[in-house]
């Protein structure tokens, strides 16, 4: 598997890109086969939060993920909660990465994690910290991790109208129904059970204004999702982690090709 990622790394030409791309910010395909031209650096901390694993360069994104992200910290930081860990964005020109996700390529995902910093971390600090799990798997509940925070965080990011879905695990999707189901609001629909995400969450934007070849992705079932769909997941053996990555490049768009000969558009 190492050995793999090293292959794939070295032959993984979007994972060299130092620099975004010049031309206006757009999202470019798939959330899972894309690119982005135009993207904008999140910097390190600020107010509300903070960047994780600030060594691999996964800080990029469509300025309207950056202004989201900008906007839950301080939304989160008013709420009275600590600061947030802010996980992988995209590349500085988006595509695929060598390792973690399928997603992440145009700019509009972003990893959040359930643990919080109650102080600023040291750079050394935010690149070896260990994720925490919300979610014992034996009982398939969450376990005494997940509290108010995570609930208030978790209700902020999905009720900001530019988020399209966010990916959690079954048992913190059903956590979130315990407490909301009954008032049924439209935001908690949006939280969609998945694979892995016991760590972390993954929000997901709407295709931008402007940004003509973006591709959405298909609309989840209308609803809260707190009933039959959720139990469907719950019964499933083990939703630890997604699924491998795939071993080749997914075929992205001709557009793509061009971001990546650095050819201005
Ligand atoms: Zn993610």
């Amino acid at each position: 598997m190492y050995q793999w990622i090293l292959v794939a790394a070295m032959s993984n030409p979007w994972a060299h890109q130092v620099t975004p791309s010049t031309g206006s910010a757009e999202a470019i395909g798939g959330y899972a086969a894309g690119c982005l031209q135009g993207a904008v650096a999140l910097p390190e901390h600020g107010t509300g939060y903070q960047i994780l694993r600030p060594r691999q360069k996964r800080i990029y994104g469509h300025p309207i993920m950056q202004q989201y992200v900008l906007d839950l910290a301080r939304q989160s930081k008013k709420a009275g909660l600590p600061d947030i860990l802010v996980g992988d964005m995209a590349m500085a020109k988006g595509g695929p990465f060598s390792s973690g996700h399928r997603s992440h390529q145009s700019g509009l995902d972003t990893d959040f994690w359930f643990r919080f910093a109650a102080k600023p971390l040291s750079a050394r600090t935010r690149n070896t910290i260990k994720p925490l799990d919300m979610v014992d798997f034996r009982r398939n509940k969450v376990n005494k991790n997940f509290g108010q925070q995570q609930v208030t965080l978790l209700k902020l990011a999905a009720q900001d109208p530019r988020v399209e879905r966010i990916f959690v695990n079954p048992p913190i999707k059903q956590a979130m129904c315990d407490q909301f189901g009954a008032t049924d609001p439209t935001w908690l629909g949006k939280l969609r059970p998945w694979f892995g995400h016991s760590a972390h969450f993954h929000v997901r934007l709407h295709c931008p204004v402007g940004s003509k070849d973006c591709e959405p992705q298909k609309p989840y079932p209308e609803g809260s999702g707190c009933g039959a769909e959720l139990q469907s997941w719950l019964t499933k053996p083990a939703m630890v982690s997604s699924k491998p990555l795939p071993n080749r490049m997914p075929d992205l768009p001709d557009r793509c090709e061009i971001l990546l000969s650095n050819k201005k558009q």
